[in-house]
């Protein structure tokens, strides 16, 4: 993912670059490496794929502005957060190509083929996805990590090169359908001619077969790896989000575009901390002695543990914000706050000695409860005690 082009780079525009401007450098690109204009070259399609993501994302307000602020980091893999779209496959970016030139396109005729599946070319095959699943804990979501993890997925053939041919060699045409993928019945009837088509049985509608099989992945053009592969989650994700790394998952048999991996978020619950969205809440039972007389204690945050005062008179309920040590928002608004609920603990047994310390304060004035003193405004409240 680091080695990854600068999109602005990839469409050869500068960063102040108009809509207008994008969309014509993209159109110029987009004609230049489209499959339809360079059949089986692999490096123009890597191209074409690299220009449409491009363009996918600074074409897109939200999608650039985040771009623009976190580059690729901010763009979670390739092409943003699960909702947003998944991964990116060939046919997302005819789709687009749909959108961009319109019916009068020189490819609209390519477009109707390898959707509809009746003309002469096919639709670029993908692989499955690969979904895992990612555990975080707070202080994982409050930095983001970079993490390596071992993924089992199949990947090209590296002795065939992924054609499932012995030693890589041509495929040969298929001669039930001469490499059309399709054969078409006639058939008499009452009602006159009929004419089926249907998906050729002997190439599976691929028009190619292997004539002597590769030996290594018996044909199939694929083989079961673990990669180890780096991911990168930007701080702020929450539980189920899913991360989409395309290009990542299942190599298709006999070659095609590789799949997704989908990485869904996992958050480990916090054995003190409870998230609630980007603010994390902490209960802190407070000595009534200390309540009273004020002190310092130790609290846990997400980044390690922090000493906060504790303020004569402090009531119980009241809630002290520790600002900015809570988790950053996924978009880049802000940092949430960690929210100290503070609880008096009452002691549940005294020893005599005790008790006839507590008898002696029982009746004085100042522990006559003050009306107000406990039910202050929630904003008053809230103040920051953090240092
Ligand atoms: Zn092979
Ligand atoms: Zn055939």
């Amino acid at each position: 993912m680091s080695n990854k082009r600068d999109y602005y780079e990839v469409l050869g525009v500068s960063k102040g670059a108009t809509a207008e401007e994008l969309k014509k450098a993209y159109r110029k690109l987009a004609i230049k490496f489209h499959p339809d204009k360079n059949p089986d070259d692999k490096e123009a399609e890597t191209k074409f794929k690299e220009i449409a993501e491009a363009y996918s994302v600074l074409s897109d307000p939200q999608k650039k502005a985040r771009y623009d602020q976190y580059g690729h980091a901010g763009m979670g893999g390739a092409s943003g957060f699960g909702g947003a779209g998944g991964g990116f496959t060939m046919d997302d970016i005819f789709s687009q190509f749909g959108d961009i030139f319109g019916d009068d396109s020189p490819f609209g005729s390519f477009f109707g083929g390898s959707r509809g599946g009746s003309g002469g070319r096919r639709a670029v095959r993908k692989g499955s996805d690969l979904r895992i699943k990612l555990k975080m804990n707070l202080s994982d979501i409050a930095k983001g990590v970079e993490k390596k993890i071992k993924v089992k997925r199949y990947t090209s053939c590296n002795t065939c090169g992924g054609n499932g041919a012995k030693n890589g060699t041509a495929l040969q045409t298929c001669g039930t359908c001469q490499g059309q993928g399709q054969v078409r019945r006639v058939q008499q009837t009452m009602l006159g001619q009929m004419v089926s088509t249907s998906t050729c049985p002997t190439c599976n509608g691929e028009g190619k077969i292997v004539s002597e099989r590769c030996d290594v992945c018996f044909g199939e053009g694929r083989q079961l790896s673990e990669d180890q592969i780096s991911i990168k989650i930007p701080g702020g994700v929450s539980e189920g989000m899913q991360l989409s790394m395309s290009g990542k998952g299942n190599v298709p048999v006999r070659g095609g575009v590789a799949g997704d991996l989908l990485i869904v978020v996992e958050e480990e619950e916090h054995p003190d901390l409870k998230r609630d969205g980007n603010n994390v809440i902490y209960d802190l039972p407070v000595n009534f002695v200390d309540a009273v007389l004020g002190t310092e204690v130790e609290v846990p945050t997400v980044d390690g543990k922090v000493k906060i005062k504790i303020k004569n008179g402090t009531q119980a309920g009241e809630i002290l914000r520790l600002r900015g040590k809570g988790l950053p928002n996924l978009n880049g608004y802000g940092t949430g706050d960690q929210l100290v609920h503070v609880n008096i603990y009452t002691p549940t047994s005294v020893s005599s000695e005790e008790k006839k310390v507590l008898e002696g304060l029982r009746n004085s004035p100042n522990f006559e409860p003050q009306k107000g003193a406990s039910n202050r405004s929630i904003f008053d409240k809230m103040k920051d005690f953090f240092h």
